[in-house]
């Protein structure tokens, strides 16, 4: 019989959220097993788009980013304009975002995790949580490695602290009674890969207005497309949609997708002979559509907590945001001797998310119910996208790309308005 093996934390899952968390508590020196079901490298449908908040984060975590591909504006198109706007300069991130195909960037965090001395395991699914019977607390996961015979009992693994970092599905969390919030945003976007001549460009490039036939004489679709250049020849391509609720949208995004494809600039080269790989898509969780973020034993980190602003789809600076104060809460909560004053500290994991997060993601939810009407987006893109001051602005808003303190008048504003509104 095989012993449980145990842990000071589980962590579920090694996207950007487990890695960040595990390599966090690792240099605490807990003992974190993380279990992943996927085997390095391994893809995941994104944009692969690093904004400065996401790099600020790379940093923190001190990631060597020798020949990644950096970008210094954004470049904005929709309603015949063009409209290009670097990156701020700020106090709290660098003035520079980047790209990197999620295959490798995982794959860097996930290892950079285990040099901190994190206990990674690969090709382990788990499937389902080990819950204290008379506390209903989690103590554990159990989980079934690659292959493994069906009939075989699953292996167990056991921690005071367990963390679902499991992205979208948030397997864990939804087991223990956890459901999505359905009054909150979701996305839904595709991606694909193309060969580029463009593929060094120093921008990331967003197009504003999507159309379900020919630009300007057909539908306007509530969403946007992103070109991002990823350098060695390819660039992410991709476009996404934006409801106020977890409704479906009903729209065809393939359709739309070979739709957009057809009217972008021919210098792109974005011909299907230059596609790398097929049109993939995915959910987007937004705007903390699932928790509590900590209860009985279980923390949520990135995705699995609903953590992608609804502004832009971005959900990765967030996800390595929330591990990191995931693992700052766990390192105190484990310092103390009682079940009760850990609890007390854990559920500051979920204050600081509201405090840091709660209000800018509450006017996501506005910025969301009114764009998903693509008559306010095609308005706002007519007559918002030729004011320079007005985009800087916006540009700050979507990117989450203001100083919190001594920013400048717009960094001023957007902190007050995220403090004028409920923080979740
Ligand atoms: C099309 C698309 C484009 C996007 N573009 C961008 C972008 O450009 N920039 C950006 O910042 N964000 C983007 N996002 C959002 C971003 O991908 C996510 O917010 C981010 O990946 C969240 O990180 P995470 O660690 O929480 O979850 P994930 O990255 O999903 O990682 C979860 C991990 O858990 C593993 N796992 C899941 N279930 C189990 C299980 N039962 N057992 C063991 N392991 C498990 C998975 O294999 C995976 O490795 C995009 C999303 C989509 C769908």
């Amino acid at each position: 019989m095989r012993l449980d093996e145990m842990a000071d934390v589980i962590v579920v899952g090694a996207g950007p959220g487990g890695s960040a968390t595990a390599h966090y508590l690792a240099q605490t020196g807990l003992t974190v097993i993380v279990l992943e079901k996927g085997t390095f490298p391994r893809d995941k449908i994104c944009g692969d788009g690093l904004t400065p908040r996401a790099v600020a984060e790379i940093i923190r975590m001190g990631i060597n980013t020798d020949g990644w591909i950096r970008n210094y504006s954004l470049v904005a198109h929709g309603g015949g304009h063009r409209i290009e706007v670097p990156w701020p300069e700020l106090n709290s991130m660098p003035s520079y975002g980047m790209a990197r195909a999620r295959g490798q960037f995982d794959h860097d965090l996930a290892k950079r995790a285990v040099e901190s001395g994190a206990d990674l395991r690969e090709g382990m699914t788990v499937t389902g949580p080990i819950i204290h019977e008379r506390s209903g607390r989690v103590i554990g996961v159990e989980a079934r490695p690659k292959g493994a015979d069906r009939k075989a009992p699953p292996l167990r693994f056991l921690a005071p602290v367990v963390v679902d970092a499991g992205g979208v599905s948030a397997r864990l969390a939804t087991s223990v009674g956890r459901e999505k919030i359905v009054n909150r945003p979701m996305g839904v976007a595709t991606r694909t890969y193309f060969r580029s001549p463009r593929a060094d460009e120093p921008i990331m490039e967003s197009h504003l207005e999507l159309w379900d036939g020919e630009p300007g004489r057909s539908n306007l679709m509530p969403g946007y497309g992103w070109v991002f250049p990823l350098g060695e020849g390819l660039v992410n391509v991709g476009l996404g949609s934006l409801s106020s609720t977890a409704k479906p949208t009903g729209i065809d995004y393939r359709r739309l997708f070979d739709t957009w494809m057809s009217n972008v600039p021919e210098e792109w080269g974005f011909t299907p002979e230059n596609q790398v790989g097929q049109v993939r898509g995915a959910a987007l969780p937004m705007a903390f559509n699932r928790g509590p973020h900590y209860g009985n034993g279980l923390l949520l980190v990135g995705d699995a907590g609903g953590m992608v602003s609804p502004f832009n789809g971005e959900g990765i600076a967030y996800a390595m945001q929330s591990g990191r104060l995931a693992a700052d809460f766990i390192a105190q909560a484990l310092a103390r001797r009682t079940l009760g004053q850990q609890d007390r500290v854990l559920r500051q994991y979920q204050e600081e998310l509201r405090s840091e997060l709660g209000g800018y993601y509450t006017l996501g939810r506005i910025f969301a119910s009114l764009i998903e009407k693509p008559e306010i987006m095609h308005l706002c893109v007519h007559y918002g996208l030729p004011r320079p001051t007005l985009m800087r602005l916006v540009m700050k808003l979507l990117s989450d790309g203001y100083d919190r303190r001594d920013g400048d008048w717009m960094d001023r504003l957007i902190t007050a308005l995220t403090k004028a509104v409920p923080s979740a």
